[in-house]
């Protein structure tokens, strides 16, 4: 257990400045993500270093289909649990017995770089539960030369934002709507807002790759105006060539009202003018990239193997830009 980082003391209790809950935490109590805790006025983190999965994999699980195609990834996670948060993947409790194994930063990175892995992705769990161990591997696997990416659900506080903003090259975003109630009844995050906001600011400030994902959930979030809505959002906030997957939330059956819920993402998606949208339909057609110009396959996902007809990240056949991030120096953002 280590003291955290981002808190202020408030009223007789910690004010935790991690994520856009902003947990008022009494003292001998712990915040939503139940990870971090009020112990005699200071806040403390129980998941420091707690590893609890490192497994070596192609970028494309994170899902990332435009940053760094092809090649291998460590992605690490926390433990695993079901707090009632939006992080709902956390959870090692402040009084709970650790359950992951410690493995130092520099340990981390070098297991990273022994196994020949091109970046350190955050996965599994979501990476701002343990932000102060993130932060520290992702500066080092930074240093050492990897890529590095957050699998997000985006609700950090700019304050923690702008402490990793720099060291990160990518953000796989989930966002699953446009409406405080839908987030309110199937994230319990009361302000989303704060997700569309990091994402563009991950874009626009810290130049990282963005690809936004939706899982649909039957009734709750696919109908054609929430989607329409997300779409037009992507295109007006992060522009046309932001990669869009849209699967069906875990769990739900690949029925004919699945079928037709993910061919209104795809509508919605193309009549907003993404170039690139994917859909999670259980054939390997619908993943595939095409050139938006010339129409070409120029990268395929046949089976879960990728192969790539691109050079320099432009389509083989007429050059046009792609928008595909291969570089760990950060670029100007293009294709608005
Ligand atoms: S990380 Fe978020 S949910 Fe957890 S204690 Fe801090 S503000 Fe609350």
């Amino acid at each position: 257990m280590r003291e955290a980082s981002y808190y202020h003391p408030d009223k007789g209790r910690v004010m935790c400045e991690l994520c856009e809950y902003h947990c008022r935490i009494a003292d001998g109590h712990s915040g939503a993500c139940r990870v971090r805790g009020n112990i005699e006025g200071k806040l403390y983190t129980a998941n420091y270093g707690q590893v609890a999965t490192a497994a070596l994999g192609p970028i494309e699980q994170t899902p990332f289909y435009h940053f760094f195609p092809s090649t291998r990834v460590l992605h690490v996670g926390s433990s695993g649990g079901n707090a009632h948060s939006i992080h709902g993947l956390a959870v090692a409790s402040v009084t709970d017995e650790h359950r992951g194994r410690e493995v130092d930063p520099d340990k981390l990175v070098e297991v990273g770089i022994k196994q020949r892995a091109r970046g350190l992705v955050w996965d599994y769990s979501e990476p701002i539960i343990w932000f102060e161990y993130v932060l520290a591997c992702t500066k080092l696997a930074d240093a050492r030369g990897m890529y590095t990416a957050f699998r997000t659900d985006g609700y950090i506080s700019n304050k923690a934002l702008s402490a990793i903003g720099h060291y990160l090259d990518g953000w796989a975003v989930e966002i699953i709507g446009l409406s405080p109630s839908m987030y309110r009844h199937l994230r319990r995050a009361p302000r989303f807002e704060q997700i569309l906001e990091a994402t563009a600011a991950a874009q626009r400030e810290y130049t990282c790759h963005v690809e936004v994902s939706t899982p649909l959930y039957a009734g709750l979030n696919d109908d054609a105006e929430n989607l329409s809505r997300v779409a037009e959002w992507m295109r007006l906030a992060l522009g046309a060539q932001v990669p869009w997957q849209v699967s069906l939330a875990p769990g739900r059956e690949l029925d004919i009202e699945a079928h037709a819920a993910l061919e209104r993402a795809r509508t919605a998606g193309q009549a907003a003018g993404l170039q690139f949208v994917y859909v999670n339909d259980g054939s390997d057609e619908l993943v595939n990239t095409y050139c938006p110009n010339c129409k070409a396959l120029v990268m395929s996902r046949l089976g879960g193997e990728v192969r790539v007809n691109l050079t320099l990240g432009r389509c083989g056949g007429c050059d046009y830009n792609i928008n595909i991030r291969n570089t760990i120096f950060k670029v100007e953002i293009s294709g608005r």
